[in-house]
């Protein structure tokens, strides 16, 4: 038997790699929420399925588009061409090219020329080799100037990592800027992309595997027992439950997983155990009209503390707004939504319906380098760890399907 934890997007592929290799073997899946899909998890908005955050495709996200492929959902994709904007006083700019850059008003000639050069480097791999211990900050107002940090690279560490920017290892931002999202195609499905996460379900439910949702996994013990099975204990609907399993696949954040473990010195999980967590505050908003504004913003204007937003591409005008912080705070949601509102000129009555999001653990952050390659190399038989928590740097679907691919030669 295969017990899965967690049934977010590593876990749910996972689980259909699986069965397809191995049909009939007996797979769990043990979620504790209600509804599947982890931090891609969705929300039924005018009888489409929307993620709880803005979620779009990437051409290069190869892994992704061959799982909607399998799931007969590609006639539902669709491509938008989208160059991602900056918002600063009232005006929104692109800074794709090197003419965006040259004509962006608040940089004198000199720091445009110091900030193309910095971006040609990294994308030309310069930097590649550089020492995992070098922080974000230090590196980019060493390479550019403090001007160039403070006008560009601190509003998007602070849209991302909050107060914990400063900690950011300067490859991290390296690596960021290859993936050239700034100009780029952005897949959306028509039905709504949370739809793979329902069709990922439904597939796997007719195919025999065991989804055990409201399961919220309580103690895992490494040690095996007698017939060389772990030992799982978790809670759902119908109380205490035993479970054990001789293979398990944990894709749960790294503090939730080292918490659960009795022993984790045993397998040297200990290593992992000061991995932080971003948080993430999602706040989704149905407007009455479309707005004309890219799909895409970053803010840059310190007026402002909303991180970023997106204007969905669909018929219900919808708005992701989105924002990431180290701890919640009261009423941070609505004061995005306020904030919002001011940059976009709404009033109240724009807004038909608004729904709010609190991800507690949105991204591992990279303010360290861990070998997470060395995770599956750990010597306990019998345990394996998929999910963006496996690869780092690439924190997103792609990677975490790719890890479910490859752990299942090992798998089987
Ligand atoms: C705001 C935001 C926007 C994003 N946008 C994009 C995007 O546009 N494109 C893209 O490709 N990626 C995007 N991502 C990243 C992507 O959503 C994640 O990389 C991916 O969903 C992670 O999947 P996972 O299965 O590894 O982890 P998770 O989704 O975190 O799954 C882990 C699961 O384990 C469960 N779990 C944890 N503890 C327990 C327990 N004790 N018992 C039982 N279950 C437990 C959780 O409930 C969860 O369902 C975005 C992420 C955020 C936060």
């Amino acid at each position: 038997m295969i017990t899965i934890l967690g049934g977010g997007i590593a876990g749910l592929s996972l689980a259909y790699y699986l069965s397809n290799k191995i049909p009939g073997k007996k797979i769990i899946i043990l979620e504790k929420e209600k509804n599947l899909g982890g931090v891609c998890r969705y929300t039924h908005i005018s009888d489409k399925l929307f993620p709880i955050c803005y979620h779009h495709i990437m051409l290069s996200d190869k892994h992704t588009l061959k799982l909607v492929n399998d799931l007969c959902l590609e006639k539902e994709l669709f491509w938008v061409k989208s160059t991602m904007s900056f918002y600063k006083s009232e005006n929104y700019y692109t800074l794709s090219s090197v003419g965006d850059i040259l004509s962006y008003p608040n940089l004198s000639y000199k720091d445009k020329a110091v900030l193309i050069v910095f971006i040609l480097k990294c994308l030309f791999g310069f930097f590649d080799r550089i020492d995992y211990s070098i922080k974000a900050r230090d590196f980019i107002i060493k390479k550019t100037n403090k001007r160039v940090y403070l006008e560009i690279f601190e509003p998007l560490l602070r849209f991302k990592f909050a107060d914990l920017k400063d900690g950011i290892m300067a490859k991290w931002v390296i690596e960021r800027i290859k993936v050239k999202e700034a100009n780029s195609m952005f897949g959306f499905l028509r039905s709504g992309n949370g739809s793979i996460i329902d069709e990922l379900e439904k597939n796997l439910r007719m195919r025999g595997v065991n989804i055990i949702n409201n399961c919220l996994v309580k103690k895992i013990n490494l040690s095996k027992n007698k017939s060389g099975n772990f030992v799982i204990d978790a809670v759902n609907n119908n109380g205490e439950l035993n479970l054990y399993s001789n293979k398990i696949v944990s894709t749960f954040p790294w503090g939730e997983f080292i918490k659960l473990i009795k022993n984790p010195d045993e397998v040297g999980l200990n290593q992992f155990r000061n991995i932080k967590y971003t948080k993430a505050i999602s706040v989704i908003i149905n407007l009455k009209k479309k707005l004309n504004i890219p799909y895409w913003t970053n803010n840059l204007d310190s007026r402002f503390k909303i991180g970023g937003f997106f204007n969905y591409p669909s018929k219900s005008s919808l708005v992701y707004l989105a924002k990431y912080v180290s701890k919640f705070n009261k009423g941070d949601d609505d004061k995005i939504v306020s904030e919002f509102m001011k940059i976009c000129k709404l009033k109240s009555s724009d807004i038909r319906d608004k729904r709010a999001y609190l991800i507690h653990n949105a991204d591992p952050l990279p303010d360290n380098f861990y070998d997470l390659g060395q995770l599956n190399k750990l010597k306990k038989e019998g345990m394996f760890f998929v999910g963006i928590n496996t690869l780092p740097f690439k924190t997103n679907l792609d990677s975490a399907i790719f890890s479910a691919k490859s752990a299942v030669k090992g798998l089987i």
